[in-house]
């Protein structure tokens, strides 16, 4: 059984992530979700909503789990038996740190790969921050974010936005 991560900090989470679990969870066995740390200080999320939020939206594939960790992601990798790692990869600005990141964690385990998947064209453009950016500035996520969390989206980012004044 092949078992494949899909790690990254997903605050929130997009369609551009959704759109890279869902193919994921067709290649392989089982799919593991895994919300790191955010290197944000200030989150728009907890990592224990960020994983209510992703469970919301991707376990309905049936084989995709969502978990936290904030230790090496190689070590979640080796707990959960798995040997690959997904990436998402946007434009060429994605590339030379997700080659760096692949090729570190192949330097201290060797029996797990990296593999890259090309992001759904509709998607190239789409982040995270983009997500927070437009919609501080009240512009409509609908087209960014999966429906079943949208409202939350909003939700936590006008609440941000009125307690920063
Ligand atoms: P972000 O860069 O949006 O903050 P994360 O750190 O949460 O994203 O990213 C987790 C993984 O999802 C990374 O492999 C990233 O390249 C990928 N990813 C993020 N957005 C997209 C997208 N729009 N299309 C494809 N992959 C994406």
């Amino acid at each position: 059984m092949t078992i494949a991560v899909c790690p990254g900090s997903f605050d929130p989470i997009t369609l551009g992530h959704l759109n890279i679990i869902r193919r994921a969870s067709k290649i392989f066995d089982k799919v593991r979700v895994c919300v790191m740390v955010n290197s944000d200080k200030n989150p728009l999320f907890s990592r224990d909503e960020r994983v209510a939020l992703i469970k919301r939206c991707a376990e309905k594939y049936g084989n995709v789990e969502v978990e936290t960790w904030d230790d090496l992601l190689v070590s979640y990798c080796e707990k959960v038996g798995a040997t690959i790692i997904v990436k998402g990869l946007r434009a060429v600005s994605d590339f030379d740190r997700e080659f760096q990141m692949a090729l570190a964690n192949r330097k201290i385990r060797q029996n797990i790969e990296t593999l890259f998947m090309s992001s759904g064209e509709r998607y190239q453009y789409l982040s995270s921050s983009i997500v927070k950016e437009m919609g501080r500035y009240g512009a409509d996520i609908s087209e960014f974010v999966p429906r079943e969390v949208h409202a939350d989206i909003v939700q936590r980012i006008n609440e941000r936005k009125q307690s920063n004044g």
